[in-house]
């Protein structure tokens, strides 16, 4: 939980951000999470009585704190979609917990805010269609099936072959990259697909998970991005967007160290990228 909290502190000292540009969620209710999730999981959830077996398949122990910090950030990410729609580009500052499906958590992840965040816009007809560009090295699997009968939310997932989940799901488009790929034939594989799928689809908006490990150095990551490779692939994520017209959220999704400060600047390249695009644009 420490990473979200320090990651907002560095965008301030840093002057990534002002304070005015912060927007503070709000707690969203319970029935928006059904959105998305069977009422009996986000009650058990909620009230702490989730069994042992489903507890252990999320891998978090659970918490009062948890559970409310993990609510809230499903709210921010509904905040960052709609934020996005209006300003062109928002991010998160936290958010990414692709791994949720409908009836259960898992690996680290217990709500699926992307899919949540979807549906609520869907809802209030904000958007009919909606890119998920989800570039985490884990596939996304939870919402590939969340939305594999829905023609209105393409899932585009790019990650690590061998990596978790051992069993891949169907996304809308899957690309499974090889073990030890490094920054420039990462960014040529993306560059293979991105503007092609924007183009072709058209969404109204893109939600974009940006997790940080494809990095070199990650404990779960298996790929071999550095730092830089990281920043130009979010400045490549959000020019594409930008230029084309296609305002983009922008969630933190995964990363995982020892070394807190590193990773944390990591996950703020996203914020550098966007905050530079966002200057640059004549979106806001
Ligand atoms: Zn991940």
């Amino acid at each position: 939980m420490e990473k979200f909290r320090l990651l907002y502190e560095l965008l301030l000292s840093d002057r990534i951000a002002i304070p005015e540009q912060f927007h503070t969620p709000e707690l969203p209710d319970l029935e928006i999470l059904e959105l998305v999730h069977t009422p009996e999981y986000v009650q058990n959830y909620w009230q702490g009585t989730l069994d042992p077996k489903a507890l252990r398949r999320i891998g978090l122990p659970w918490s009062a704190a948890l559970a409310g910090r993990t609510r809230i950030a499903v709210g921010g990410t509904i905040l960052t979609a709609k934020l996005a729609l209006e300003h062109g580009i928002a991010c998160n500052t936290a958010g990414g917990t692709h791994h949720a499906f409908p009836s259960y958590g898992s690996g680290f992840c217990i709500f699926n805010d992307l899919a949540i965040a979807c549906r609520v816009l869907q809802k209030s007809n904000l958007v009919q269609k909606v890119l998920i560009v989800d570039l985490d090295v884990h596939q996304g699997d939870g919402t590939a099936v969340i939305f594999q009968n829905d023609p209105g939310v393409f899932t585009f997932s790019m990650h690590c072959d061998i990596n978790f989940p051992g069993t891949k799901q169907t996304s809308d488009l899957d690309v499974s990259l090889p073990e030890g790929m490094e920054d420039d034939a990462y960014l040529q594989t993306l560059a293979n697909y991105l503007s092609d799928l924007l183009s072709e689809f058209k969404p109204d908006l893109v939600l974009y998970d940006a997790g940080v490990d494809p990095h070199h150095s990650d404990k779960l990551g298996k790929l071999c991005l550095t730092d830089t490779g990281i920043y130009r692939r979010e400045m490549q994520v959000l020019t594409t967007c930008i230029q084309g017209g296609y305002p983009v959220a922008c969630v933190i999704g995964g990363g995982y160290a020892d070394d807190f400060k590193a990773l944390v600047y990591r996950h703020s390249l996203l914020h550098r990228a966007a905050s530079n695009v966002l200057r640059q644009s004549n979106f806001s």
